[in-house]
């Protein structure tokens, strides 16, 4: 038996002789046995009280002293919240050095909560998204900021992308933001990075590919000029240099198709996209056929099987251009006799496809993530030789990105290939639509 447990023994038994003594001085046990009884219950009564207003001012109030079984039940309660208070100070130590480490990140972060109301927040993304601490946090984060793109990104809840904006507090600025979600109730890490090194490096680069497309265009029209009418030269020249002049006229429409291509791709990376319009894609896929069928001149079995009412909303010439290079190209790689099948229709999963398939010589797995790269080509050599310029797959994805639709490639080594356009249902249009347009 412990010491508080001994105490509490020996309380009642002198509390009993006092009774028994009581009860011999006034002789009647039975009633001195009662007022025992009363006043033991109300002593208990009154440590419950003062138990339960230690509980309801808890921290506030010291924890009452007692001995016997009341004061052990206090000295337990002080164990306990002693321990209590320990691992609160670890709790608290814990969350300041994870705020000290959030703070001194150079990234900016933010934490959001449940409903993305800002629980915490860094200097630095105070300052690249023009939020203020304390004043700004707990109210939703696209209450503060407005940004469309930011706005549709945060709702979507997409996060496997970055997504690029400008900074609200300036303009020139160009944030990228990641959102990471944690936890198990819809709590988000958000990190802002200012890339406008990046960006600006970025758009040097497309400059500087634009610029010298543009300055050799003209150049290589005027020597082209020259080698044709070397080339129609008949007389004593023209027969002189026949074979070099067909090999400079040969480079020079390779030229004259890598700027070309180039334009065109620094166009779609940087023109804003323009409003689209309905375009009639089975006359538009009709079209490339007729080509193909010219390009290929019988020397493989084309079919072409359409949806004549799936439409379309995006830019003919852009379509056009990323549907033909798909059709040149399976017509260009497949050999002599083989088949290629174009379709176009509506997906069970409301997305409409396009989709070219050869039987050519397929293309190797570890190809196939980068095809889309400029310039990538499997077998450059076959490439130059068919007067490819290893831009065509770059502008497919890029007029594909204009779309929202993306660009998937089935192929096996030996076994042929499918590319196969996907374009998402907020792209299809009503027929009606384009009647109403013309
Ligand atoms: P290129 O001008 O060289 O055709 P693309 O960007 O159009 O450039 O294509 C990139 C590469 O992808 C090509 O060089 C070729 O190796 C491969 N490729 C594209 N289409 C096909 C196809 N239908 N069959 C086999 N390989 C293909």
């Amino acid at each position: 038996m412990n010491e508080s447990w001994k105490i509490e023994a020996w309380r009642i038994l002198i509390f009993i002789v006092v009774i028994l003594l009581l009860g011999t001085g006034i002789n009647n046990y039975t009633l001195a046995a009662l007022i025992g009884a009363l006043i033991y219950l109300a002593w208990h009564l009154y440590s419950l009280a003062r138990l339960n207003r230690w509980l309801t001012e808890y921290q506030a109030a010291e924890i009452p002293e007692s001995t016997g079984i009341w004061g052990r039940v206090y000295d337990r309660l002080r164990g306990v919240t002693r321990h209590h208070q320990h691992e609160m100070a670890d709790l608290h130590r814990g969350l300041d050095r994870y705020r000290q480490i959030t703070k001194a990140l150079p990234e900016g972060a933010v934490t959001l909560g449940p409903n993305d109301e800002i629980e915490l927040i860094n200097e630095a993304a105070t300052s690249l998204l023009g939020l203020k601490d304390p004043q700004d946090l707990g109210s939703p984060i696209t209450n503060l900021v407005r940004d469309p793109q930011f706005v549709d990104y945060m709702r979507d809840g997409k996060f496997s992308e970055a997504l690029e904006i400008p900074s609200p507090v300036n303009h020139s600025v160009r944030m990228s933001i990641r959102v990471v979600p944690y936890g198990d109730v819809n709590q988000k890490l958000l990190l802002v990075d200012d890339v406008s090194r990046v960006h600006k490096l970025d758009e040097i680069r497309r400059d500087f590919v634009a610029n010298v497309s543009h300055e050799m265009k003209s150049p290589l029209t005027v020597i082209k000029g020259y080698v044709e009418s070397m080339r129609d030269d008949t007389g004593e020249f023209g027969l002189k240099w026949k074979k070099a002049i067909f090999q400079v006229d040969q480079q020079t429409d390779r030229m004259c198709r890598v700027v070309e291509d180039l334009l065109q791709l620094s166009n779609l990376e940087t023109n804003p996209a323009e409003k689209p319009t309905p375009v009639d894609m089975p006359s538009l896929i009709r079209s490339v056929h007729a080509e193909a069928l010219e390009l290929s001149n019988s020397r493989h079995d084309i079919a072409l099987d359409i949806d004549e009412t799936l439409f379309l909303t995006g830019n003919f010439n852009q379509l056009y251009s990323a549907l033909s290079n798909l059709v040149f190209n399976a017509i260009q790689y497949t050999p002599k006799r083989g088949q290629i099948r174009i379709a176009w229709h509506l997906g069970r999963d409301n997305h409409a496809k396009f989709s070219v398939s050869d039987t050519g010589p397929g293309i190797e797995h570890q190809h196939l993530p980068r095809l889309t790269e400029r310039f990538y080509r499997v077998d450059t050599a076959r490439s130059r030789e068919l007067g490819g310029t290893g831009l065509g797959l770059a502008i497919v994805k890029h007029v594909l990105l204009r779309h929202e639709a993306s660009l998937s490639i089935d192929s096996e080594f030996g076994n042929g290939s499918t590319f196969t356009c996907v374009f998402p249902p907020q792209r299809i249009a009503d027929k009606n639509a384009l009647k109403s347009s013309a």
